[in-house]
């Protein structure tokens, strides 16, 4: 296979599965998970279906990898067009979603959204007092990477869509353009460069980052810690350490899966960036096959990756 299309496939393929093993452990700390899955959670048939989780099939994607789905079907041959991807959420949001996020439910229930995204976007995180910095904007980026141009932009823009906090813009436009400088440069942007572009965002951000980069377990990023479950610099770091320390896809997937806390989210943004560092053909065969809706899945991606290849 062409090595970028096994880029773009591995990045949109991880974003789903990491999505949907990472529901199983979403919202558990790490010693409920222990007694829930005393070998770990490593397939999908295996997800507890408690009254949370049994809402969805085993093996299916939730609210993160359905807003992805709502970018990505923005895309116009160039760059992605931004009011669709606004019309394209609220859509979705009218269709009463699974899983929806609190701060991307109050900015999307606002009658006048699709005219004015940004500022109702904005009037949320003023409310909060400029508090509020969900992942909820983190966990739908990644496919905003995979375009040839205009990624910083096109990140900032449409995090800001929901969450206009910096630190909010600064995580997706890190994440966005890691996967964008893995697929078309094949090159691993450095925790430095990394450093740069949050410095530019959010003073914040740094030590998230430093935090990925040193710690060789990932058990030290405490993922469950209840205070800041859904913080999007707590994602970040998640993702950021798979990207550093994951020896493999599945090695990633499953040591993110297994440490709870936001988990659907925190793997579908490290598979993500592991899908485009190691490529599609790297996933375990199983993951794909048994993915719910996988066929459907398959044509929508096949036809976005036929426009930009
Ligand atoms: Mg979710």
């Amino acid at each position: 296979m062409n090595i970028v299309r096994n880029k773009i496939l591995g990045c949109l393929y991880g974003q789903a599965i990491g999505d949907a093993l990472g529901l199983g452990t979403e919202f558990m700390c790490k010693s409920k998970i222990k007694n829930i899955y005393p070998d770990g959670l490593s397939r999908y048939e295996q997800i507890h279906q408690d009254s949370h989780r049994k809402r969805w099939e085993k093996g299916a994607w939730t609210d993160d990898t359905d807003m992805m789905l709502c970018i990505l079907k923005a895309y116009d041959g160039q760059e992605f067009n931004i009011n669709k991807v606004a019309e394209n959420f609220k859509g979705w949001f009218n269709g009463a979603p699974m899983g929806i996020g609190n701060n991307t439910f109050k900015v999307l229930c606002m009658s006048d959204y699709v005219e004015q995204p940004e500022l109702c976007s904005k009037i949320m995180w003023d409310i909060s007092r400029h508090k509020s910095a969900a992942n909820g904007a983190l966990m739908r980026t990644s496919v905003v990477g995979i375009p040839k141009i205009r990624t910083e932009q096109q990140a900032e823009t449409i995090c800001k869509l929901t969450h206009y906090d910096p630190r909010c813009i600064g995580s997706c436009v890190i994440v966005s353009l890691i996967i964008h400088n893995l697929i078309w440069n094949n090159k691993q942007l450095s925790v430095d460069e990394i450093k740069h572009i949050g410095n530019h965002y959010d003073q914040r951000i740094g030590e998230w980052i430093d935090a990925a980069y040193i710690s060789s377990d990932i058990s030290s990023l405490e993922l469950d810690k209840a205070d800041s479950v859904g913080y999007t610099l707590r994602t970040l770091s998640a993702a950021l350490w798979a990207y550093w320390h994951a020896s493999s896809f599945e090695d990633g997937l499953l040591s993110v899966v297994n440490e709870g806390g936001d988990a659907d989210t925190n793997a579908a943004v490290g598979c993500a960036i592991l899908g485009a560092k190691f490529g599609y053909s790297s996933i375990p065969s199983y993951y794909i096959d048994n993915l719910q809706s996988k066929d459907i899945y398959k044509l929508i991606i096949e036809a976005f990756v036929s426009q930009i290849l």
